[in-house]
C-alpha cells in the first residue's frame, strides 16, 4: 500500500494550522505543513506533533479506580459502563444536592467549548470553568468592559506599532512576518517587554519595564500625549466617557515617577513618547499571558487600551479594529453563542454573566419562563467583577471552595484536561480533588489531576476527529486523518453520548457533533454536507469587509455605548471590593520582603519548543533546554557567585525549587525567568501564594513574585 496524504490541523494551540498527514498502512509517517496561510511552515511543536500524537503516555482505555485515590490501581471498563456509572453519580449528586454541586472544568484547548458548556447548561448549573482563569480573557475583560469587544492591530496601514509583550517568534509561528514586513515598509516599531527578545531585534525602540509596571508606563504616556496637545479632542468629545477623570489620575505619572516606578531611563522614556506622538496612526497589541499575569493586570491592559482612546485609534484604519462584531466571520460565532444560551439557566443572585449589563442589551427580553435557577459560579463571592463580565466560574477559587464548603459544597468534579501545572501552590488543588466525592478526568496523556481520578476517560487528538474550524471569514469541516488511537474518543462525542447515557433534556446534543454542526450552520449560507464534501476552507457567503468606524456609529456594547473610562460595569460592584472604575495603577509585586527576597520571579515565560506541559517528555522538545532551568542576567549570577549552568534554588516565601542556571542577557537585571510547566519538582506555580491574584479578574500575578536565588551547595 502506498503513502497517502490526508488533510487535517495542529491543534497544539488555538491557531490549528493545516497540516499535510502522510499516512502508510493506517499508520502516521510524518506531518508537514500544507497551507499557504502560515506561509508553508509549522512552528517547532507542529513538527514534533507526530511525536505529540504518538506519546507513550497516552491513555487507552476507560478506567475505573480500584485501589486507594492516587493509588494507581485501576480496571479498564467499557464505554458503555463508563458512562451509565459516570451518569448515575451525577444525577444522584443534582437530585440530593442541586446540580450546582458538581462543577465543570476543561483546560486546553478549546475547540469543543460551546459543546461543554450546553452539556453543563443542560445539566442545570452555571458552573462551567476553563483555564482561561488564568490565559486570555483578564485582557479580553479589559477590553470589553473598555471597548465592548476585542481588539486587533491592523498593522499594515499604521505609522506605528506598539508590541506590548508582543513575541510572535515563541507564540504564533507565522504572525512575526507582518511586522518584518512592515517593519521594511519604513513603519516604526516600538517593542515593551523586560525580556529581549527576537520580536525586540526588529524595534527602533526596546522599553523594558520592571515585570508588573505596564500600567504605570502607559499612564506617563497618556499624560505626555495629553500635555502636549497630542490627543483627539473631536473623537474624546464624541465616543470617550470618563476623559476629565482619566486626565486629572494621569497627571501624577510624571517623567521622574515613571523612571522610577518601571526602570527605564527617563531619556528612553522621553524617546518613546515623542515617537508615540509623532505618530498620529498606531496599534498596539496586548498580550493575553503576559500583561494580565500580574495582580494588576487587567487595570494595566485598559491603562494601555486608554491610549487608542485619547487618540482615536480605536475603530480606525490603521488603528486597532473591533473583532467579533459585526466583523463578517463572526455569523458562525454568533450562532455557536446562541446554540449554548438555548439551555442557559439563571442564577438566583443577579451574578450570572446574563446579569451584566452589555450582555442584556445584546439579548433583549432573555429572561425566557421555565428556566431554572442556579447558585452563584464558584469565585463569585470573591472575584465579582469577573463573574458579571466572563461567562465562566473563576477556577482560581476552586480549590478553596471544594476544601472550605462555602458558599457551598462542590462534591464532585467533571473534568476535560484537568492539570495542575496552572494553579498556583497547586498542593491545594491536589488536596482538594483527593477530597471530592466523585471525580471524573478525560484526556489524551497522564497528568498527576488524572491519577486522582475515579474515572478516566481517553481523549484523542485533532488528527484523530472531526472538526468544524472557523477562521477568519472562512470555515472548514476537517474529517479525521486516522481512526482514533486504541479506544480513545473526540472529547465532543463523550459529551454527546455521556447526555445521551444521561437522558439530559437536550434532544440536539443527544443526537451527536454532526447534528449540531448542522444545527450551528444552518444560517450561514453553506450547506454542511458541501463543506463535507470539499474538505476545503470555504469562505461565509454576503457579507462585506468591516469598515472602520461603524462600531462606534452604532454604538458600543458598553453600558454607555461610548469607551469607557470610567467603567461603569466597574462602578456598579459594591465598594467593599475596592475596585476602581478609572484604569489605575498599583504595584502588582508585593512590597513585603524586599530585603529577604531581593529579585523578581518572572514564571509563564515562553520557550519556542514547548507548550504548557503539553510536550513534556516529548524527544524533540527535551532536546532543547534537557534539565528545568532558570535564566538569569549574567552579572545577577556573578554578584550571585553562580556560573553557567550550576544548579541553583529559587527560594520563594511560599516554597524553594531547584532548578539549573541559565545565565542570559535576555534577562532583565534582577528578574529571574522560568517557563511554568516543567515537571514535578520544577513545578514553579507550586512555590506562589495561591491567593497572589488580581482581585479585578481573579488572574495569579506568576511574573511578579518576589525570590531570592542561592547556588544549591547539596550538588
Ligand atoms: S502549535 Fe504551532 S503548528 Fe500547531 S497550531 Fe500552534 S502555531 Fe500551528
Amino acid at each position: 500500500m502506498g503513502i497517502e496524504i490526508r488533510k487535517s490541523i495542529c491543534r497544539v494551540c488555538s491557531r490549528g494550522c493545516p497540516i499535510d498527514v502522510e499516512i502508510k498502512n493506517e499508520e502516521i509517517r510524518q506531518i508537514t505543513p500544507s497551507n499557504p496561510q502560515n506561509g508553508g511552515q509549522l512552528c517547532a511543536l507542529g513538527y514534533a506533533y507526530k511525536e505529540y500524537v504518538t506519546r507513550p503516555d497516552r491513555i487507552r482505555t476507560p478506567l475505573r479506580r480500584v485501589g486507594e485515590r492516587g493509588s494507581g490501581q485501576w480496571e479498564s471498563i467499557t464505554w458503555e459502563e463508563a458512562y451509565r456509572e459516570i451518569g448515575d453519580k451525577l444525577l444522584k449528586l443534582r437530585a440530593e444536592y442541586g446540580a450546582d454541586t458538581v462543577a465543570f472544568y476543561t483546560g486546553y484547548t478549546k475547540w469543543y467549548r460551546p459543546v461543554y458548556q450546553r452539556f453543563v447548561h443542560s445539566f442545570g448549573t452555571l458552573n462551567y470553568g476553563t483555564e482561561s482563569s488564568a490565559c486570555h480573557q483578564s485582557y479580553r475583560m479589559a477590553s470589553e468592559l473598555n471597548f465592548g469587544v476585542l481588539t486587533t492591530p491592523d498593522i499594515p496601514n499604521s505609522d506605528l506599532f506598539i508590541g506590548w509583550a508582543y513575541n510572535p517568534f515563541y507564540s504564533g509561528n507565522s504572525q512575526g512576518n507582518p511586522l518584518e514586513e512592515f517593519r521594511e515598509r519604513g513603519g516604526r516599531v516600538i517593542i515593551v517587554d523586560p525580556k529581549y527578545t527576537p520580536a525586540a531585534k526588529l524595534a527602533d525602540i526596546h522599553l523594558r519595564p520592571d515585570p508588573g509596571t505596564d500600567g504605570a508606563l502607559a499612564h506617563f504616556f497618556g499624560n505626555y500625549l495629553i500635555q502636549h496637545g497630542k490627543t483627539d479632542e473631536e473623537y474624546i468629545a464624541a465616543y470617550v466617557h470618563g476623559f476629565p477623570e482619566y486626565k486629572r489620575y494621569v497627571r501624577k505619572f510624571t517623567l521622574e515617577k515613571t523612571a522610577q516606578i518601571t526602570g527605564i531611563p527617563e531619556a528612553t522614556l522621553l524617546a518613546a513618547a515623542e515617537l508615540i506622538a509623532d505618530s498620529p496612526v498606531f496599534s498596539i497589541s496586548i498580550s493575553g499571558a503576559a500583561i494580565p499575569h500580574h495582580t494588576n493586570g487587567m487595570q494595566n491592559c485598559r491603562a494601555i487600551q486608554a491610549l487608542l482612546a485619547i487618540t482615536g485609534n480605536f475603530d480606525r484604519e490603521g488603528g486597532n479594529l473591533p473583532v467579533e462584531y459585526p466583523v463578517d466571520s463572526l455569523n458562525l460565532k454568533v450562532e455557536w453563542d446562541k446554540f449554548v444560551d438555548e439551555t442557559r439557566p439563571l442564577s438566583e443572585d443577579g451574578s450570572g454573566y446574563q446579569n451584566s449589563v452589555a450582555w442584556h442589551k445584546k439579548n433583549p427580553g432573555f429572561r425566557a419562563e421555565g428556566r431554572k435557577t442556579c447558585k452563584p459560579k464558584i469565585g463569585s463571592g470573591r472575584f465579582p467583577l469577573w463573574s458579571r463580565v466572563v461567562d465562566e466560574f473563576q477556577s482560581m477559587d476552586l480549590a478553596r471552595q471544594i476544601l472550605e464548603g462555602t458558599p457551598y459544597p462542590i462534591r464532585a468534579v467533571f473534568a476535560l484536561g484537568m492539570n495542575r501545572r496552572m494553579f498556583l501552590e497547586n498542593e491545594k488543588l491536589m488536596e482538594a480533588l483527593g477530597k471530592l466525592e466523585f471525580f471524573v478526568d478525560v484526556d489524551v496523556f497522564w497528568t498527576d489531576a488524572a491519577k486522582l481520578a475515579d474515572i478516566v476517560l481517553p481523549a484523542c487528538t485533532s488528527v484523530e476527529r472531526a472538526e468544524l474550524v472557523c477562521s477568519g471569514p472562512t470555515v472548514r469541516y476537517v474529517s479525521p486523518a486516522i481512526k482514533p488511537l486504541y479506544q480513545s474518543k473526540s472529547d465532543v462525542d463523550i459529551l454527546c453520548e455521556l447526555a445521551d447515557a444521561m437522558e439530559l433534556a437536550d434532544p440536539l446534543l443527544r443526537r451527536g457533533y454532526e447534528a449540531i454542526v448542522r444545527h450551528v450552520m444552518m444560517k450561514i449560507g453553506i450547506t454542511f454536507d458541501d463543506l463535507r464534501s470539499s474538505g476545503a476552507a470555504m469562505k461565509i457567503p454576503g457579507k462585506e469587509p468591516y469598515r472602520p468606524g461603524k462600531s462606534l456609529l452604532l454604538g458600543l456594547r458598553t453600558p454607555t455605548g461610548k469607551i469607557e473610562l470610567y467603567s461603569e460595569t466597574i462602578a456598579d460592584i459594591p465598594e467593599e471590593y475596592g475596585l476602581n472604575p478609572l484604569p489605575t495603577y498599583r504595584d502588582s509585586l508585593p512590597r513585603k520582603g524586599k530585603n529577604e527576597y531581593p529579585l523578581t520571579l518572572v514564571a509563564g515565560s515562553r520557550i519556542s519548543t514547548r507548550f504548557h506541559s503539553r510536550f513534556n517528555g516529548v524527544r524533540a522538545s527535551d532536546y532543547f533546554r534537557a534539565v528545568p532551568s532558570a535564566e538569569l542576567h549574567p552579572l545577577d549570577a556573578q554578584t550571585l557567585g553562580i556560573r553557567q549552568g550550576d544548579a541553583i534554588l529559587v527560594t520563594t516565601p511560599t516554597g524553594t525549587m531547584r532548578v539549573h542556571a541559565e545565565l542570559t542577557k535576555a534577562a532583565k537585571r534582577g528578574t529571574v525567568f522560568m517557563f511554568q510547566s516543567y515537571a514535578d519538582e520544577a513545578d514553579v506555580n507550586r512555590i506562589i501564594d495561591g491567593n497572589h491574584l488580581d482581585p479585578y479578574s481573579g488572574f495569579p500575578g506568576y511574573r511578579t513574585v518576589r525570590c531570592k536565588v542561592e547556588g544549591d551547595r547539596a550538588v
